[in-house]
């Protein structure tokens, strides 16, 4: 198993439960043993998750499962003929079966003043690391991107008292990922809350003063003067050795719903993989930690020869200030949403439907309407608008007694 996050270790932990009696080698670029993600932009900046509550698995996990786990080896080539893998100037290691769950890397800013002191993306723990301490020093910071990490940041450096602005390129916040009312929605929350909020700016450059950032320039014309810069403007897939072999596009790696690849004992699983899924129309690539579990759970079985197809049913979370943001389904596509709860007193769900189905619920603050969402669309089950939008109706009672 290569990749050792969410969905690598998921496959390692699921080909054992699956009764794959095999050597497991698990490999990871990093030099710690897989650990928690989402709280890097939350608890973790904020000081109330120390660093040795991060790991997901105790030691004794890899030991008791037989679990051989190399850190800090980054693999370079996969040759599809010997079925070997290359760690740089390594031996090569051979395979029977191969799981692929590289994950996917911050991508960069490309304008001038990029490459300055204090200008950090945020991934993975030694991020972190390095923004936590360079936040506790800064007096001003600029985000860049208006997604799920410059919000979360955004949220993390406003509650321990920083000036923040954020530049969002496009018309909406978080608009890969939520629709317009929960957008609207959380500019309210982050203004409300202090934080600066720019729609529709990009950043043309940033200028520095001894090789430090000082200032930023907006595509608004406005300086925004700065000493501490985050970019959060997406991921992109690692694919590159998976590329130079055939099996991946710069999209990321195509799989089928058993996570098989095209190569025979080649499987891959999370932000890396490009899969059909049943809420959207074409392929996508998921983003998110329940997508990684799920394929690294089909993986790991399909390597044990126990082949399970991936649930697919996408959900997200977020937590930013005093809102926790999550979302079942993919509402794109939908023709229509209704809202139940009140947006004004912060308790509010959205339920999506595409010709009177439900396809997608986004909630705030009401994380019993996602278990009612989520056992709906796992049971291809539909309350109507009417039942959806009324909260006096009790939606529970549609679905099968659990
Ligand atoms: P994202 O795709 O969620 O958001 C990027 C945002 O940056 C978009 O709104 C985009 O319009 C904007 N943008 C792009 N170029 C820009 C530019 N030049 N100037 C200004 N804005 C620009 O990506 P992210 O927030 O960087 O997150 C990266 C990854 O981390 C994703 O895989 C995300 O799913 C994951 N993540 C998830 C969570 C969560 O699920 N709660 C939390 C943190 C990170």
């Amino acid at each position: 198993m290569v990749g050792g996050s969410y969905a690598g270790l998921q496959a390692v932990a699921s080909a054992r439960e699956s009764g794959f009696g095999g050597r497991v080698t698990l490999i990871t670029a990093e030099d710690h043993p897989p650990y928690q993600r989402p709280p890097l932009s939350k608890a973790y900046l904020l000081g109330k998750v120390a660093e040795d509550a991060l790991p997901l698995r105790a030691e004794s996990f890899y030991r008791d499962a037989a679990i051989d786990l190399v850190t800090g080896c980054r693999v370079s080539h996969l040759d599809p003929v010997r079925r070997t893998i290359t760690c740089g100037q390594d031996r090569p290691m051979p395979f029977d079966a191969l799981v692929i769950a590289c994950g996917a890397r911050a991508r960069r800013l490309a304008v001038p003043g990029a490459e300055l002191d204090g200008v950090v993306v945020l991934r993975d723990l030694a991020d972190a690391r390095a923004l936590r301490e360079r936040l506790t020093a800064a007096t001003s910071v600029l985000i860049v991107g208006g997604g799920y990490i410059g919000l979360e940041v955004a949220a993390s450096a406003a509650s321990l008292g920083k000036p923040v602005v954020v530049l969002e390129a496009g018309p909406r916040l978080l608009a890969r990922a939520v629709p317009p009312q929960i957008s609207d929605h959380l500019v309210r929350l982050h203004r409300r809350r202090g934080v600066t909020i720019r729609l529709g700016t990009g950043l043309d450059r940033l200028d520095g003063e001894g090789g430090r950032v000082v200032r930023a320039m907006g595509s608004d014309g406005a300086r925004y003067p700065c000493d501490l810069v985050v970019v959060g403007v997406g991921a992109v897939p690692n694919v590159d050795f998976a590329q130079a072999c055939g099996l991946a596009t710069p999209a990321g790696i195509a799989i089928d719903a058993f996570c098989r690849t095209g190569m025979e004992g080649v499987y891959a699983a999370g932000d890396c993989t490009v899969q059909p899924n049943a809420f959207a129309d074409s392929p996508l690539r998921l983003e998110c930690v329940q997508n990684a579990m799920d394929q690294g759970r089909s993986a790991g079985a399909a390597v044990a020869g126990r082949p399970e197809p991936c649930p697919g049913i996408p959900r997200f979370w977020s937590d930013q200030f005093d809102a926790k943001l999550q979302s079942v389904g993919l509402s794109a596509g939908s023709d229509l949403s209704v809202s139940r709860g009140s947006s004004e007193e912060g308790r509010f769900s959205l339920f999506h439907f595409r010709q009177g189905h439900l396809r997608a619920v986004d909630s705030v603050n009401r994380p019993g309407d996602q278990i009612i969402g989520r056992r709906f669309l796992a049971a291809g089950l539909s309350p109507t608008p009417d039942q959806a939008r009324d909260p006096a109706f009790d939606l529970r009672t549609l679905l099968p007694v659990s």
